[in-house]
């Protein structure tokens, strides 16, 4: 039963980041790019996280598979990937609200790209990846399986380490002292840590 509440909760989230995600993709679909940053190798990375953080959870739930790497899920640990979940998915519509039409799926400068600095980018930088890192936690915690739940954190894990220095990278030669300085003033993902 917990297996089952847990796998649901999880569906749940998806089903919430895909209806957060769904008018901010089709609006920057519209908006041109004014720069792209290793188009293949951000494609490759979109592919790893689709793989662990969405396909592989997604044949768990489906499934049941891989069964050989199943345990018995306890009911705190379903109630917290639930806690971490709906903080994650609060972060992922703040996020998406704040950035508007500067966000971006991959790494891209569009058209009248404005930095954002205030509000919840005024602590951290990447907020959203954040809400990536809670939601892949949420995810470990809500699928019973030891390869369907953590796969998500071994994913994003490479997406944002081999994202991260790029993309602040991108934004310094677009945005130059005022990026620096807003670099100066702010953590990465934990205030004050990180
Ligand atoms: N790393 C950020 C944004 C992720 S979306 C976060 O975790 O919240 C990725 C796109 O957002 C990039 O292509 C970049 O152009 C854009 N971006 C990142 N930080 C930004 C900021 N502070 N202001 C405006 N655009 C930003």
């Amino acid at each position: 039963m917990t297996v089952l509440i847990g796998k649901i909760l999880w569906l749940a989230g998806l089903v919430c980041w895909c209806a957060i995600r769904y008018v901010p993709y089709r609006r920057s679909r519209r908006i041109a790019t004014v720069i792209e940053r290793d188009r293949d190798r951000e494609w490759v990375l979109m592919l790893i996280s689709f793989l662990g953080m969405i396909l592989v959870p997604l044949v768990f739930a489906a499934t049941g598979e891989p069964r050989f790497a199943d345990y018995a899920a306890t009911a705190p640990q379903i109630a917290l990937g639930a806690v971490l979940c709906a903080a994650a998915m609060w972060v992922f519509w703040r996020t998406h609200k704040e950035l508007g039409r500067n966000w971006s799926a991959t790494l891209e400068v569009r058209e009248r790209h404005e930095l954002v600095t205030t509000g919840i980018y005024g602590s951290v930088r990447h907020p959203m990846y954040a809400g990536y890192w809670l939601w892949m936690a949420a995810q470990a915690l809500l699928l019973a399986n030891w390869i369907a739940g953590p796969v998500g954190i071994v994913a994003f894990a490479i997406h944002f380490f081999m994202r991260i220095g790029r993309e602040e990278e991108m934004l310094r030669q677009r945005f130059g002292d005022a990026y620096g300085a807003y670099a100066a003033r702010t953590s990465r993902i934990i205030p004050r840590v990180y």
